[in-house]
């Protein structure tokens, strides 16, 4: 389909008080509420913009559409108050646990998805994790690809968002083919004793990949206010300005926001999808395209298809196998906050500091623990929601004394940890019993040691609840055997011609470190594919004469 088809369904104008460099390729559907396009990419998102921006040099005609709108660049963006207290940016609908209480996801819909309020640490996933790993309390199952598979997209995903680190630090890190394209940030003054500290009690702290525009002509400023908010300088290397902002320069891609996508709709055989449905500022909307991308995120892109089961597909598309929504993955984290009531905290950019002494099973730990790193300045905005009841001069002082860390361990693929789509409520639907718990409690005993070793003598702690679900994965895994999991090795719909899903959906295992990258990798392998495939399909159909 060429850009003339798009056009004319299509006005290519800039949103009516859009910012010039958001201008670019920005579309609204035509009278009729239509558009036609070759691919359809729903979600803009890690996973989405980084496939959208694969595609950008292939002459194909792509429209990315977008439920939320663009962030806001406003001074709100850089205020606790208002991005946490006042819960600024949330608009994400409520979602019912398996008890059917509501309760707020942590998930947010702006052009560029959760990345607008990441904390851009952008590790690889280990060797190991793409191989069964025996945990405390069950199996990690094997990837169907392995590390060496992926390593040439990681080298490419950290160039494409920017990443900053140093190769050789981190004890449990992979091989990789070449260094980190930009050099790793230094600690901030503050962390240096702890940093010390930690090494003497025998551990090798390191230095975080962050994904980050810092150094020379770069725009970071190494603030307090990068993780859980907006960049309001646009020097977070999310999705949005890393991925598909250049992708929207090239002509052919475009973006169409503020459009929910509630359903797809297949041919009479059920084997491709021919539309997807949505709503617009109320009004209708079909996109009509060759091929569709699901890049929602994997609790969005389960439920959308089981909105969208019908009479080939009645336990939701491309669900034969019964795993959409199950393996639903999300990490064990738990906050810690380690106080010396005599020591001000005067930290800048805390976020640096990490350990993955532990991520392993080691003679120090008989199965792996997990990543150890540190949150973004915890201010006192951030607690009075979570306890209305606690004065706020003493959430002040607490925060203002605190060292605040982040553990993450590993948490296991099973059938009952799902998601569903609730039709009679609206709603969706999330089963989730944390597991492997065994692990994560050991994370936690053994970094609060190296805390109080540290002369931190208070060490708070807070394990995340259902509505932490940052690092969710899981619920559409890819695998070989069409009976077991949703997507095929290259993330292919088993039971669609048409379909692919680039989110963090197709993991399948979380492993232990954040999952950015692995996604923004995985997108840009799947693309290679799904363009070499394009480029046959394109040949197929052309006359024999035009072959020559
Ligand atoms: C506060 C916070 C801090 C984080 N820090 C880190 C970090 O430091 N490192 C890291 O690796 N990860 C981090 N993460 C997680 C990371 O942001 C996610 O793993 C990543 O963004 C997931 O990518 P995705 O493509 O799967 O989904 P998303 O990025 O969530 O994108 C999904 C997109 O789809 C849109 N959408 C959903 N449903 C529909 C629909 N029906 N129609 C149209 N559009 C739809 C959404 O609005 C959204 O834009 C953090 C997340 C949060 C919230």
């Amino acid at each position: 389909m060429s850009d003339a088809s798009i056009s004319h369904h299509a006005e290519l104008n800039p949103q009516p008080g859009a910012r010039d460099q958001r201008a670019f390729g920005v579309v609204t559907p035509d009278a009729d509420g239509n558009i036609d396009c070759d691919v359809v990419i729903i979600g803009s998102g890690m996973g989405g913009s980084t496939f959208a921006h694969a595609l950008r040099d292939t002459g194909l005609n792509v429209v990315v559409v977008e439920r939320g709108d663009f962030l806001p660049r406003e001074i709100q963006n850089w205020s606790a108050e208002a991005v946490f207290g006042q819960g600024r940016y949330r608009n994400a609908e409520r979602w019912l646990d398996q008890s059917n209480q509501a309760f707020t996801p942590g998930v947010f819909y702006y052009v560029g998805g959760n990345t607008k309020f990441y904390g851009a640490m952008l590790p690889r996933f280990r060797e190991a994790d793409f191989g069964e790993i025996q945990h405390a309390e069950g199996v990690s199952p094997a990837w169907p690809i392995t590390y060496a598979e992926m390593e040439p997209w990681y080298a490419e995903a950290e160039k494409l968002y920017r990443v900053h680190g140093q190769a050789g630090v981190d004890p449990s890190e992979p091989w990789r083919s070449g260094p980190f394209p930009h050099p790793a940030l230094e600690h901030d003054p503050a962390l240096v004793p702890l940093e010390q500290s930690m090494r003497r009690s025998g551990l090798k702290p390191f230095v975080m990949p962050a994904a980050v525009d810092y150094g020379e002509g770069g725009g970071c400023v190494l603030c307090s206010t990068c993780d859980g908010y907006p960049c309001l300088v646009e020097a977070k290397g999310d999705a949005e300005v890393s991925a598909l902002r250049p992708a929207l320069r090239n002509g052919t891609t475009h973006l169409l926001t503020r459009t929910l996508i509630n359903q797809l709709v297949t041919s009479a055989d059920g084997r491709t999808i021919t539309e997807a449905r949505g709503t617009r500022d109320g009004r209708a909307v079909t996109l009509r395209a060759k091929r569709f991308v699901l890049a929602c995120g994997a609790v969005n892109s389960a439920a959308l298809l089981f909105k969208s089961a019908n009479e080939q597909h009645p336990q939701g598309l491309g669900n034969s196998s019964g795993q959409l929504g199950r393996n639903y993955m999300v990490h064990n984290s738990t906050f810690m906050l380690a106080v010396d009531p005599r020591r001000l905290n005067k930290v800048m950019f805390q976020k640096t500091l990490a350990i993955n002494d532990w991520y392993s099973a080691s003679a120090n730990n008989l199965f792996p623990l997990g990543n150890v790193q540190m949150l973004g300045k915890i201010r006192e905005p951030m607690i009075t929601p979570m306890r209305p009841w606690l004065p706020k001069f003493a959430s002040r002082y607490v925060t203002d004394h605190s060292v605040d860390l982040y553990l993450t361990s590993e948490d296991l693929p099973t059938q009952e940890n799902r998601v569903t789509y609730d039709k009679a409520r609206g709603a969706i639907k999330v089963y989730w019993q944390p597991n492997n718990l065994t692990a994560h409690k050991g994370l936690v005993r053994k970094i609060s040691k190296v805390m109080r070793d540290a002369g931190y003598p208070i060490v708070l702690t807070e394990r995340m609840g259902i509505a932490t679900n940052s690092h969710q994965c899981g619920t559409a895994v890819m695998g070989k055997d069409p009976q077991s999991s949703v997507l095929d090795v290259n993330c292919k719909m088993h039971d669609l011609d048409n379909a692919w899903v680039v989110d963090s959906s197709f993991f399948p295992s979380s492993a232990a470190v954040n999952p950015a990258l692995t996604i923004a990798a995985n997108a840009l392998r799947v693309a290679e594919v799904f363009k070499a495939s394009g480029i046959l399909t394109r040949l197929l159909q052309q006359p024999l004469a035009q072959l020559k």
